[in-house]
């Protein structure tokens, strides 16, 4: 009997679907590209035929200009090939998937990015058992525990009402992380306006125009000081420390990112209030999915992948890395 997954070809430049000939997120320009989702190091551009969800392709547009894509809906099954492919939620940002392949009676979950607990900004994960579970590990590492997320944005307006005098200025990635941020400032009850670095604004105006409501936002550029003290002020983290960022009234420096579970990250970049806020699974989440789906291999990739594999191999589920180049989630 050939071997399980054996249609599925891992390569330094993604995942290789056979029998569909279609590669998945990946990182040069091919014939046919399924997108997972919208993040710079997973939706490239130059694919001659796209398929994503219709977020994904939105989002790709706004950055590469119209793409040749076609959009799939969250659970619609096509045939591509001698595959049947699906979409469903990943729970990482905006249009986010995970993509689900049969072939021959076996099935492939190709997880993307992903991350289990709420966001407002996106349709939850969605557990689908499978015979092999390709997962990212961004944060595969038992360190890696991500707290609450509700607690963290109290910690943040703790500190905004702490000093009405001073603004705080949480760097957070444009994509995903920005926007949820500002949905989760607004579940906890705060609904002044909130002041947006100009990278930001055309991805906020995306996820609006997909039904996120994020209040009343206002550019950061032309602002005065005085009208920005005591209001939330959200760049992207390379601004942080940048010029841009003088015009603020005396900001505490925040940053949202799993990362800053390791201090010296948040010395790095002179962060004041480190704020662990990921679109990535945990380790518990990670574990805790692989347990869900009872996998009977998991192909891990993207990340830390050593102590997960140790961890399937202790629980009787063969494991391996893949090795792909080119992903970075630094930024998460
Ligand atoms: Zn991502
Ligand atoms: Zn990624």
């Amino acid at each position: 009997m050939a071997r399980l997954g054996s249609w599925i070809e891992s390569h330094p430049e993604g995942i290789y679907v056979r029998p569909a000939d279609a590669w998945i997120d990946p990182s040069r320009p091919k014939g046919r590209a399924w997108v997972t989702h919208g993040h710079a190091d997973h939706a490239r551009g130059g694919h001659m035929a796209v398929l994503a969800t219709p977020e994904t392709l939105a989002i790709m547009a706004t950055r590469y200009g119209q793409q040749s894509g076609q959009p799939i809906a969250f659970d619609e099954t096509i045939r591509v090939g001698e595959v049947d492919v699906r979409f469903v939620p990943a729970g990482h940002v905006l249009g986010s998937a995970q993509i689900v392949m049969e072939h021959k009676g076996e099935r492939v979950v190709v997880s993307g990015d992903y991350k289990r607990r709420p966001d407002p900004t996106c349709a939850p994960f969605v557990p689908v058992p499978c015979d092999i579970f390709i997962t990212e590990a961004t944060f595969g590492l038992p360190v890696f525990r991500h707290p609450d997320t509700g607690s963290e944005i109290d910690r943040l307006l703790h500190r905004l009402h702490a000093d009405p005098s001073r603004c705080v200025l949480v760097g957070a990635y444009a994509l995903g992380k920005a926007q949820r941020i500002i949905t989760e400032l607004r579940a906890r009850g705060h609904h002044e306006p909130i002041y947006v670095h100009g990278a930001i604004e055309r991805l906020n105006q995306l996820y609006q125009s997909f039904g996120v409501e994020l209040g009343e936002l206002r550019p950061a550029t032309g602002a005065t000081k005085a009208e920005m003290a005591g209001h939330v002020v959200i760049a992207p983290p390379g601004a942080l420390n940048d010029r841009w960022s003088r015009r603020l009234p005396d900001p505490v420096t925040a940053m949202a990112s799993g990362w800053m579970r390791i201090r010296q990250r948040a010395r790095q970049r002179n962060v004041e209030l480190p704020l662990i806020i990921s679109d990535h699974a945990d380790w518990d989440e990670l574990t805790t999915t692989i347990r869900e789906l009872e996998p009977t291999e998991v192909w891990i990739t993207h990340g830390r992948e050593e102590a997960l594999k140790h961890w399937c191999m202790t629980h009787q589920i063969k494991a391996c890395e893949l090795n792909l180049v080119g992903y970075e989630d630094e930024d998460d």
